[in-house]
């Protein structure tokens, strides 16, 4: 959870729950080869964040158009952030079923996740670089 209205960000240690609901749901949409699951999950996930990048990319090209040519045409920017919308949902679901294939539990990873933040920020170590600070 986030409070800026300070300039402070505020992270706090939150329990999560409603995405092992989720990561069931993904798991009964799951058609691929069970035998190699987990590297079929993984190298989907980072797929899925190359085509969300690539969005982003195009997104920012359109920035650079004149004001006046994306209102003649706004219709490819429209439809861009549709497909950041639906590309960020495959995201989602190779997340949600990266976890099963590992055997993780959705709700406890983001569970963890939000208390190594709230770490951080207590530590004063929110900014910088490396995974183990
Ligand atoms: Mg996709």
């Amino acid at each position: 959870m986030t409070d800026e209205n300070q300039g402070q960000v505020v992270v706090e240690a939150i329990i999560v729950s409603g995405l092992i609901a989720m990561q069931e749901q993904a798991n009964k949409t799951a058609v691929y080869p069970k035998a190699n699951g987990r590297v079929y999950t993984t190298m989907g996930l980072a797929g899925e964040a190359g085509e969300v990048a690539n969005i982003v990319k195009k997104l920012m090209l359109r920035g650079d158009m004149k004001v006046e040519d994306i209102f003649a045409d706004p219709q490819p920017i429209l439809n861009l952030a549709e497909s950041l919308a639906k590309e960020m949902g495959d995201l989602f679901w190779y997340w949600l079923q990266m976890c099963t294939e590992f055997g993780f539990n959705a709700d406890k990873i983001a569970q963890l996740m939000f208390e190594k933040l709230a770490d951080r920020q207590e530590r004063g170590t929110l900014k910088g670089s490396g995974d183990n600070r």
